[in-house]
Parts: structure tokens; C-alpha cells; sequence
């Protein structure tokens, strides 16, 4: 008898296929290429002295570095939460502890919200294009998507009602600055979105990874505040998933996710099941940092990054052929290209990473469709303003030589 691995893998691993782009990604780690594939925060905006002095709090503290260094509770560090409570009041929503749990980055949320929600063969509405890292945590439970236009304004409310009627079990929505085209859900289509959904039996996973991140406009409420706002401030038909990934450090791995207590009950369970908790120290720490300068930091950061926002627009504004279209996002770390039809993003990466030593990624991975193969998507949040408006420029010499 032979032994194949492959023979012994469950059927739900053919749902997580490997991304076609992360050969050609493993190539732009070098410096001279000009890199807008992150979609990471930029280091150098990394509250490090705070952590530093979070840290040395801790082990200073006798009593508290054995607790930081010990198991804990799976829903997360009890004041952590509690400042989550507190932010979350802020924005219109009400909760209990009991309706917090703290999760290793906003991604452990979406797994497990995959295992809560999501059997074989059930439909599962997502946006077209979409966050490639929700498709990649709900994929393994074997779900059928189905996807939904977007314009500036956000889901096209025809193809969201379209989707109701096929009864997904719910609507996955990044309603500020969405990873990847930036776009952001208007204040009317929020509203709609909450109504439709609920009329239809059907929830919501809102995913605010980026919703600190704005440089103009007002914050718009979330779509847990509107749900909140429906019943009488507390959380009904809402999961929101929140991230301290792009406001403080990515690395700590803490993020959250708040829903109506028996919601929460059984993804702490998932919690216990997974990994038991978060870092102790981790959520200590992050608690501390952002107890003593959330908004102070994250001014700065909007000040950072919105500074290269601009930058990246009116490079594309001087320098895009006819024929491109690009969005204009209030925020976020994202602007979304669409090239002509028929382009083909995957080439153009071939061509810009060995001719132009730029890069970017693709955008047709995140279509649960695979529609989108003339789309690209370019980060500017760790990439300085000149260099933006050099690596735009390369690819836009790519462009002239190809659209023409
Ligand atoms: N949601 C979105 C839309 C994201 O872009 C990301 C990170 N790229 C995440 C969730 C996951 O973030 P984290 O696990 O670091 O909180």
C-alpha cells in the first residue's frame, strides 16, 4: 500500500486553495522594489515606546507579571474588555461583558464565526470584490457564495435583495474603507442593509478592521449601532468584529468580536477549543497602550496615512492612461484599480515586478466569483510619499505601453 498524504486529507481541504499570486509576491521582498501588495501598517507609526513601558510595567510588578504570564479566561483580560464596552458605547452600541469576547486578531473571529454559522452547502453573501482573508476563514466549512455587485455607495441594493431571496445564512459586509477597494457603505445604504437583512432572517458579519482609519468626512454609524438603534441599544441580528491590528500593532494578535450573548457563549466555546485565550501579557499590554493613547495615536496615524492617500491620488490623477479607473477612499489603506476589460491584472504583476520593480496585488482573488481579472489592488499605508508617486508612475509607464 502506498501512503499518500493527499488521499488522507478531509474533503473541506479543497476549499482552501493556495493563492496563485504568492509565488510572484515572494519575489518583491527586496529593496529596490516599490511595494503597494502589503496592506500592512507602516512600522515606523508602531506605538513602540508605550509597549516598551507596558511591558517593563508588568514584570515590574511582582503579582502582576505571573498573572500577565499565566493561563486565563477564554473570553479575554476582564479590564480589555471592559475598555471595549467602553469604545463600543461610544459608537451607539450597548453591550455586556458577557457579550465581548477578546480574539487572537479580528481573523480568529471570522473562523470561528465560519464554524458557528456555516455548514456544508449553505449560501453565504458576500460582496464582489471582498476581504480574500473572510473567504479564505469561511471556505474550509464548505459554503456556496454568492456574491453582490457594489458601487460607491456600497452593496448594490438589487443584487443584496437578489441574494435575501436565496436565503444566505449571512451577509459578510467591511462597511468602512473595505479591503480591498476602499469603498465605504453610505449612511442610507447602512440603514437599508440593516432593514433588508433583518426582514429577510438573515445576520450580518460587520468586519470594522479599518474604521478608525479615516482622513474626511464623518464617521458614519456602524451597522451593530443601527442594530443597536433598532433594539433599543443592544445587539440583536449584528456580529461586529473589531481589531487593534491597524490602530496599534498587529503583532499582539487581539482583535474582538461582540454579538448578542448567545452568540458569544457558544464562540467562546470555539475559543477554548482553539487556543484556549489570547496572550495574557499581549492583552495586558494592548490594554495599557490604549488606555493611555488610542486617540492621540490614531490621529497620527490618519494624519500618516492620509498624507500618502493624497499622494497615491494624484499621482494616478497625473499620471493613469485613459481607459483606467480608480476609487477615491475616505480612508483605509486602500485604492482599488479597474484597467480596461480584458486586462489581465496577474500579467501586468508578471511585468511590473521584473521590468518595473513594483508591485501590487491582483485583484481577482478576492472575488468568491473569480470575476475581477482586470482589477488591481495598491496599498499605500507603509510606502512614503515619494516613493508612492515613483511606484505609480512605473506602473503607469507599464500601462502606456500595453493600453495603448
Ligand atoms: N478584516 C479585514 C478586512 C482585514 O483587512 C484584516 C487584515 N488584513 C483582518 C480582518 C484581520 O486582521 P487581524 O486578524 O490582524 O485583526
Amino acid at each position: 500500500m502506498t501512503f499518500e498524504w493527499g488521499d488522507l486529507f478531509a474533503g473541506r481541504i479543497s476549499g482552501m486553495a493556495a493563492s496563485e499570486i504568492r509565488e510572484l509576491l515572494k519575489l518583491i521582498d527586496r529593496p529596490e522594489i516599490i511595494s503597494f501588495a502589503g496592506g500592512i501598517p507602516d512600522p515606523d507609526l508602531f506605538p513602540s515606546a508605550a509597549m516598551a513601558r507596558a511591558y517593563e510595567k508588568i514584570f515590574q510588578s511582582n503579582a502582576g507579571a505571573g498573572g500577565a504570564l499565566q493561563y486565563t479566561i477564554s473570553e479575554g483580560y476582564t479590564p480589555l474588555r471592559e475598555w471595549i464596552l467602553g469604545y463600543m458605547e461610544g459608537k451607539g452600541v450597548r453591550l455586556g461583558l458577557d457579550e465581548v469576547l477578546v480574539t487572537s486578531g479580528s481573523q480568529q473571529a471570522l473562523d470561528f464565526i465560519g464554524k458557528l454559522l456555516i455548514g456544508p452547502g449553505d449560501l453565504v453573501a458576500v460582496t464582489k470584490p471582498t476581504y480574500l482573508g473572510a473567504l479564505q476563514a469561511f471556505s474550509p466549512y464548505e459554503p456556496r457564495y454568492v456574491s453582490i455587485a457594489m458601487d460607491d455607495e456600497g452593496p448594490v441594493l438589487a443584487d443584496l435583495e437578489a441574494a435575501l431571496a436565496a436565503r444566505p445564512k449571512f451577509l459578510y459586509l467591511v462597511p468602512d474603507f473595505q479591503n480591498p477597494n476602499g469603498v465605504t457603505v453610505s449612511a442610507d445604504r447602512r440603514e437599508a442593509i440593516v432593514a433588508l437583512c433583518a426582514a429577510a432572517g438573515v445576520a450580518i458579519v460587520e468586519d470594522a478592521a479599518y474604521a478608525e482609519l479615516r482622513y474626511d468626512g464623518e464617521a458614519l454609524p456602524s451597522l451593530a449601532a443601527i442594530d443597536a438603534a433598532r433594539n433599543g441599544g443592544r445587539p440583536a441580528t449584528v456580529i461586529h468584529c473589531g481589531s487593534f491590528s491597524k490602530t496599534v500593532v498587529p503583532a499582539l494578535r487581539v482583535g474582538w468580536v461582540s454579538a448578542p450573548r448567545d452568540v458569544v457563549n457558544r464562540l467562546v466555546l470555539m475559543k477554548q477549543a482553539a487556543d484556549l485565550h489570547t496572550s495574557t501579557i499581549n492583552q495586558m499590554v494592548l490594554h495599557d497602550v490604549v488606555s493611555q493613547i488610542f486617540e492621540p495615536h490614531v490621529k497620527r496615524l490618519r494624519v500618516a496615512y492620509k498624507e500618502r492617500r493624497d499622494a497615491m491620488l494624484a499621482a494616478l490623477d497625473a499620471h493613469m492612461p485613459k481607459g483606467v479607473t480608480w476609487t477615491r477612499p475616505q480612508g483605509g489603506m486602500f485604492v482599488w484599480i479597474e484597467l480596461a476589460p480584458g486586462r489581465c491584472g496577474v500579467a501586468l504583476l508578471e511585468r511590473a515586478i521584473k521590468e518595473a520593480n513594483v508591485a501590487f496585488v491582483p485583484g481577482a482573488a478576492f472575488f468568491a466569483d473569480r470575476s475581477g481579472a482586470n482589477t488591481l489592488r495598491l496599498s499605500f499605508s507603509a510606502t512614503k510619499p515619494d516613493r508612492i508617486r515613483e511606484g505609480v508612475r512605473r506602473i503607469a509607464g507599464l500601462l502606456e505601453t500595453v493600453e495603448a
